[in-house]
Parts: structure tokens; C-alpha cells; sequence
């Protein structure tokens, strides 16, 4: 779509964007008849891919997305963990159920869901900024964008901020609260070709070779991998980046130090517990940009693919009704909250005591789960695994197992 400065563009919805949490919003709204426009900044939506393309399969189903076969790199048999003196624990696909991971091809996944949101009826503009909110009597009425330096106005009765980690968007509402530095995770990877691995699991390497995080090992192919890791930013202490910590993991395991980067990436998530609040009249927020990464595992995307459905099924709700004030807004607080934020609350939790561990406990916790035949992956058994051998170990936990 060509535009002229100081045009002025009418929609129902604007997302701010094109990542899948903006996507699958422009998707669902779009779907139930709502006129949509997705502004994406970058010329290339999915591209530079600053993620592990990491993600479960349990919400396929839900998202109306069974044929992403285009989408996937490979689809893994489970995951191992490795504990800091090599202890092992492998979860099965037969332990792993529905949480069975894939790893994707990043890019032509966020290409698949803006198709998807395309074939609904949504229109899109890449290298297209959104530089600020339109507001009146306090509430939002679009944007202000920018394409090819020409400045140019979207009116909507809606906005979807879907800006990823980064948000202005929250912030130009004024819906954020900020940052502890222990609820940032700072991330450093490379695609390594050439290496060593199971190439049908994925590897997580826990303790002090990534403090406050993991090491994560996430197969492409039969020798290339994308090998990184997140560190809790309060740990870094200015003298060692993730990239140097990276480095020295690497060089310290025979399996991968002879591979080559063929890219890298450096990039954050926030693994905070949920926000108090991520809408405003006019207004919301979806994925990375509200803050619902899953804390344990610093994942976004699946998150953030099932919020946005409730966005965009919201977005249409609230068309019909004709009302953006914030009675209404608590609708979508609330669906999203039913849908995501136990699970958040309780990883953020489990964060919380996980980042206190040592590599010694976590030597022990590997330990004695690899001597037993777990019969689920839940928090409960795993804390009764670990109490069989290690019990001073689970003993503040005990009323959760
Ligand atoms: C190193 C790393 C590894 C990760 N690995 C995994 C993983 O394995 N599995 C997993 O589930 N998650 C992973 N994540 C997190 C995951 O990438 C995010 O949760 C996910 O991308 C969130 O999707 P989103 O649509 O909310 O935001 P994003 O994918 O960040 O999309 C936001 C989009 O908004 C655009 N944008 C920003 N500002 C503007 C503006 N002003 N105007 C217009 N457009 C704008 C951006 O260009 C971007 O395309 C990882 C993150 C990092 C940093």
C-alpha cells in the first residue's frame, strides 16, 4: 500500500507488529470481520530471527494451525538435561506428551501467520514505524506512523500494540512498570554447523555456565544447532558478557567446539511475573510486549500465539458493542489472565527458587531423576523424585509436591 505524507488512513483495528502475537490478533479479528491494518517496522517480517525456534506442539490445535509443515525444522523426540558434573535426565516423548517440542524455521513461521491473518482479510505495511499514539480526552485513537519517511496518520477504534520486548508502545500509553534486573534474561546464540549432538532432542545445560539461566542446544539438522544461552542480567557484572560465557561453554564441550557460527544473535526476554495491567482505553497489548514469556523457560511464543487469539476475538467483540473504555478492556484482562496467568505465576515462582541454585544441588536434583522412572514432568514430581535420595533438598517445598 503507497501513502502520502499527512494521509490519514481509517481502520477498526491497528496492530503494531508483525511478529505471531500480532499476527494471530490481525488474524482473529480480521476473521470475525474486523477491517485491520498490521504495521510491521522491519522490511522482512520473521527476519533477522533473534529466537531459538524453540516452541511445544500442545497448541496446534487451538490456534487452528495443524499444517505448519513449512514452518518446522525438525520435530523433536524430547529433551535431555544436563546437570554441571554431566549427570543426565532425558524426558521421553512418551513423558514429554503434547509438550513434545519442534524447533522452527522462525522466519517462514511468522510469514505462515501473517498469510494466515492475510487470507482473513487483515492488509499489511512493512517498513512501516509506528512513532507515537493519537489521543483524545485520554483515550487512544490510533497512531502516527512513518513509511519511507513520509508521516502519516491510521485512525482506529483499536489499537493492538504487538511490538515484542522492546515496547514503546506500552510505554507511550503509559501501561508499563519497569524492569527488575533479575527478571531479564540477556540472550547470546549462534547457529553452530559442524557439531556433535542427539539431533532428535533438544539439550539444556543448567548451573553456572549460563548463572541465573540455561545453556540451550536446539537441533536444526543432523550437525547444526542453534547453541545458546540466557543469563539473569543482575548476575552479569559488566566484565563477562553472555557472549564470553557462550564462548568458554563451547570451547569446553568436545561436542561442540569444532563447529563453525554461521549466525548470531543477542537479544532479551522478560521473565517477570504478569503485569498488573497491559490495556488502557483504546488500547492493548499482546505478547512480548505485555510481558508473558513463560518465566522458566524464557519461552514467548506459544504465549503469545493464544493471547492473541483472545485479542483479536476481544477486538471484534468490543467493534460490535462500539466500546474502548476501560470497563470493557477488563474483559480482555480477564480471558487472557483465565487463560495464561496461573501457569505464569507459578513459573515465575519456580524461577525464582531455580535461579538460587547452586551447581552442586543442581548435580544432585539431575541425579536422582535420572535413577527413577518419572511418570510425569510436573513441579510435584520431580520435588518427590529429588526427595527419595536428596530430602533435605525438597523439604521447604514439601506442600507442593
Ligand atoms: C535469543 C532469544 C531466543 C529465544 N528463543 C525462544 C524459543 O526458543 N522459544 C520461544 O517460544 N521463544 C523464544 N524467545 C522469545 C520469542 O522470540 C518471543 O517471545 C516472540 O518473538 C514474541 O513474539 P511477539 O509477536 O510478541 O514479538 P516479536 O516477535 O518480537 O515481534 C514484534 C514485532 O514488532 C515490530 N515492531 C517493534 N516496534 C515497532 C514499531 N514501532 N512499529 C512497527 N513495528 C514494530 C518488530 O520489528 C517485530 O517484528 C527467544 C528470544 C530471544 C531474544
Amino acid at each position: 500500500m503507497d501513502v502520502d505524507e499527512g494521509d490519514v488512513l481509517n481502520y477498526d483495528v491497528v496492530v503494531i507488529g508483525g511478529g505471531p502475537a500480532g499476527s494471530v490478533a490481525a488474524r482473529f479479528a480480521a476473521k470475525g470481520g474486523a477491517d485491520v491494518l498490521v504495521l510491521e517496522k522491519r522490511q522482512e517480517i520473521g527476519s533477522p530471527i533473534r529466537c531459538a525456534e524453540g516452541v511445544s506442539l500442545s497448541w496446534l490445535e487451538e490456534l487452528e494451525l495443524e499444517d505448519i509443515d513449512s514452518s518446522t525444522s525438525r520435530v523433536m523426540k524430547g529433551a535431555i538435561l544436563y546437570s554441571p558434573a554431566g549427570h543426565e535426565l532425558k524426558i521421553t516423548e512418551k513423558l514429554a506428551g503434547d509438550e513434545v517440542g519442534v524447533v522452527l524455521e522462525r522466519d517462514h513461521f511468522d510469514k505462515d501467520m501473517a498469510r494466515l491473518a492475510v487470507k482473513e482479510g487483515a492488509d499489511y505495511m512493512v517498513k512501516t514505524s509506528a512513532v507515537g499514539l493519537i489521543k483524545e480526552d485520554g483515550i487512544v485513537k490510533g497512531v502516527e506512523a512513518k513509511n519511507f519517511g513520509k508521516r502519516f496518520e491510521v485512525r482506529a477504534e483499536l489499537v493492538i500494540g504487538a511490538d515484542g520486548y522492546e515496547s514503546q508502545v506500552g510505554r507511550w500509553a503509559g501501561i508499563y512498570e519497569s524492569l527488575k534486573p533479575k527478571d531479564v534474561m540477556t540472550c547470546f546464540q549462534y547457529r553452530l554447523t559442524g557439531i556433535d549432538m542427539d539431533p532428535d532432542y533438544t539439550h539444556f545445560y543448567m548451573g553456572s555456565d549460563a548463572p541465573g539461566g540455561y545453556v540451550w542446544v536446539f537441533p536444526k539438522n543432523e550437525d547444526t544447532a542453534n547453541v545458546g544461552l540466557g543469563i539473569q542480567f543482575s548476575r552479569l557484572n559488566g566484565s563477562k558478557t553472555p557472549k564470553d560465557y557462550l564462548d568458554e561453554f563451547i570451547e569446553s564441550h568436545e561436542d561442540y567446539k569444532d563447529g563453525e557460527p554461521v549466525d548470531m544473535v543477542a537479544g532479551a526476554v522478560a521473565v517477570s511475573h504478569p503485569p498488573e495491567k497491559v490495556t488502557a482505553p483504546g488500547i492493548l497489548l499482546v505478547g512480548d510486549a505485555s510481558r508473558i514469556v513463560d518465566p522458566m523457560t524464557g519461552g514467548g511464543i506459544v504465549n503469545g500465539l493464544k493471547q492473541g487469539k483472545i485479542a483479536g476475538e476481544f477486538a471484534v467483540e468490543a467493534l460490535n458493542e462500539g466500546r474502548f473504555d476501560e470497563e470493557i478492556m477488563q474483559r480482555y484482562e480477564e480471558r487472557w489472565r483465565d487463560k495464561l496467568a496461573d501457569k505464569l505465576w507459578r513459573n515465575y515462582m519456580a524461577k525464582e527458587t531455580a535461579m538460587q541454585l547452586d551447581d552442586e544441588t543442581f548435580d544432585k536434583i539431575i541425579d536422582a531423576l535420572s535413577e527413577i522412572d518419572l511418570e510425569t514432568v510436573t513441579i510435584g514430581a520431580i520435588l518427590e523424585g529429588v526427595k527419595k535420595k536428596y530430602p533435605e533438598l525438597v523439604e521447604e517445598f514439601e506442600d507442593m509436591i
